[in-house]
């Protein structure tokens, strides 16, 4: 499939996908179904029409505000489309019309959903993260067969393997629950990719953790021990690395080695 068409299709897919994970950053939280019923506005009921119901254009057409009450619809809805569907035409741009492409968008689009949920309840359901592990086996394990991955798909096993280690460790020290549940599933996908790329996700993560902590802290947000999630930065993290963690690698191994 060329390129420009590739990366058409997956950004429309990105905004229909960002658009249900709105509806999934919203209900499961609260234990809802996300089935029924269908969009409605929380503070009248109204349903939302089909025209209103079309990912960003709809929230222009209303300009932010309830079709029938006039209540404010946050700009978090068209940001979580917007983000979803650049996420995902990144996410196509690296890995081309690929058996990982499929992967890798599901991680993208369980990425944005955690780390919203995180950021809003401090948690990271178990009814999302769990049933990720099958569905990121079930995707990758064709990629494997087709490309005759052995080897890769061993290393990704391995460094999942060895997450859910090094969490259980950092678990001692206070480490919430639904991170330790979820660093091996980016160990899986950062391990398909290589060594490097567990390295720098893992790096990345304490990094942009530690430095939007010290930050909230300065900015006196945050005390000491108010609570930071951390899935949005680990998520964050294993994204830094899929995208570039060669060059970063690359760079870090020129430091201590100069050529
Ligand atoms: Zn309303």
């Amino acid at each position: 499939m060329p390129q420009p068409l590739l990366l058409g299709i997956v950004g429309l897919l990105g905004l229909a996908v960002g658009s249900f994970l709105n509806v999934v950053i919203h209900r499961v939280p609260r234990g809802e179904s996300l089935v029924r019923p269908g969009s409605h506005c929380p503070n009248c009921g109204n349903e939302v029409r089909n025209r209103h119901n079309i990912p960003v254009l709809g929230w222009l057409l209303l300009r932010g505000k309830c079709a029938d009450c006039q209540a404010p619809i946050g700009a978090r809805y068209p940001l979580v489309e917007a983000g979803t569907a650049a996420l995902f035409v990144a996410v196509a741009a690296k890995f081309g019309w690929s058996w990982e492409l499929p992967a890798y968008l599901y991680l993208a689009a369980v990425a944005i959903a955690l780390a919203v949920i995180d950021l809003d309840v401090y948690r990271l359901p178990d009814q999302i993260v769990l049933p990720s592990y099958s569905v990121a086996l079930l995707l990758l394990v064709p990629a494997m067969i087709a490309t005759d991955g052995w080897n890769t798909a061993a290393r990704a096993l391995l460094a999942a393997g060895v997450m859910w280690l090094l969490f259980q460790l950092i678990g001692f020290f206070g480490m919430g629950g639904g991170d330790i549940k979820l660093a091996p599933l980016l160990g899986l996908y950062l391990g398909w990719l290589g060594w490097s790329a567990v390295a720098v996700g893992l790096f990345a993560a304490f990094l942009l953790g530690g430095f939007a902590g010290s930050v909230l802290m300065a900015l006196r947000v945050a005390r000491r021990k108010s609570r930071i999630p951390f899935g949005p930065y680990m998520l964050a993290g294993a994204f830094v690395a899929v995208f570039a963690a060669a060059p970063i690698a690359d760079w870090y191994t020129n430091l201590l080695i100069p050529a």
